[in-house]
């Protein structure tokens, strides 16, 4: 199952489809154009239109997508900085709870798995098929971060939601050990299997530390109550607590995956279907204007 539950999207614009059009179909006259890879999930929208394609360049070039995990981590430190300036003798110990996967770890090459096999819904099977590979990116400026709080004695707690059967565990504390970060053994990593719920591990945690801080890709890493399937609704949630992002709160980009798709379709992980593409234009159109 993927990390933060949920997942997928895709978005794009004409010109960049455009532009892959015609990348993709000058050939020379003699030499015939590759056979598209068989696609045997998706009746359409497999090939240089998929709707992922967007979202996952985005992620795999972007200075502008590394250089907001650095905002976030360097953030991170600030409001670190300033809890261990308050943190007083006699007050419950400084912690970080981090969620993994888009957060510390990126998953880059799992996307690019996906465009080149025309795929453009999250594939399940194929995620729970690469995870073992261990081919995660360490986000920009995370190490650095964690190394900072391990050095002044602040704990960091692994909260992720992930299953790949039985080695789940042993999967992601070796992606941990092996990314070099701090606190990598069993009292630091919980791996959720059949829940995105995180709260109640949040709860055992804040009884013994005091939380100074919380990232995650997704708003579930930070509080449950953001779990709703209406888009206006989930918004709202988050309006609500606007003065904790950027403080308490630390939030890292996603285009392509967790509880925002979740809203759209109902469910994080929806079926690659016409249906589906359908929805996700709705989505995109939400706001467009008329031409006039
Ligand atoms: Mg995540």
């Amino acid at each position: 199952m993927h990390p933060t539950q949920p997942h997928h999207l895709r978005h794009l614009t004409l010109s960049l489809l455009m532009a892959l059009t015609l990348s993709t179909t000058t050939y020379a006259a003699d030499t015939p154009a590759p056979e598209p890879a068989p696609n045997t999930t998706a009746p359409s929208g497999v090939g240089a239109d998929n709707l992922l394609i967007s979202a996952v360049a985005w992620k795999q070039t972007a200075a502008e997508y590394r250089a907001l995990y650095y905002q976030g981590y360097n953030m991170a430190r600030l409001q670190l900085e300033k809890a261990l300036r308050e943190h007083k003798d006699g007050d419950k110990p400084l912690a970080v709870v981090t969620d993994l996967d888009d957060t510390v770890l990126l998953p880059l090459a799992y996307w690019g798995y996906l465009i080149n096999h025309k795929q453009d819904f999250f594939d399940d099977a194929a995620w729970d098929k690469w995870i073992p590979k261990n081919q995660m990116v360490v986000a920009p400026g995370a190490a650095e971060f964690l190394k900072f709080a391990a050095d002044n004695k602040v704990e960091v707690f692994y909260v992720s939601s992930r299953d790949q059967g039985e080695k789940t565990f042993e999967y992601a504390l070796a992606q941990i050990k092996a990314a070099g970060l701090p606190f990598a053994d069993e009292a630091h990593v919980t791996i959720l299997r059949d829940t995105s719920n995180k709260e109640t591990r949040q709860k055992e945690i804040a009884e013994k530390f005091e939380v100074a801080l919380f990232l995650g890709d997704n708003l579930n890493d930070f509080q449950r109550k953001y779990y709703t399937k209406d888009v206006d609704e989930r918004i709202k949630l988050m309006e609500e607590d606007k003065n904790q992002y950027g403080s308490k709160y630390i939030v890292f980009p996603n285009p392509t995956d967790g509880h925002w798709v979740r809203a759209i379709f109902g469910e994080s992980e929806p079926p690659a279907s016409d249906a589906n593409r359908e929805t996700f234009q709705k989505a995109a159109t939400r706001n467009s204007w008329d031409g006039n």
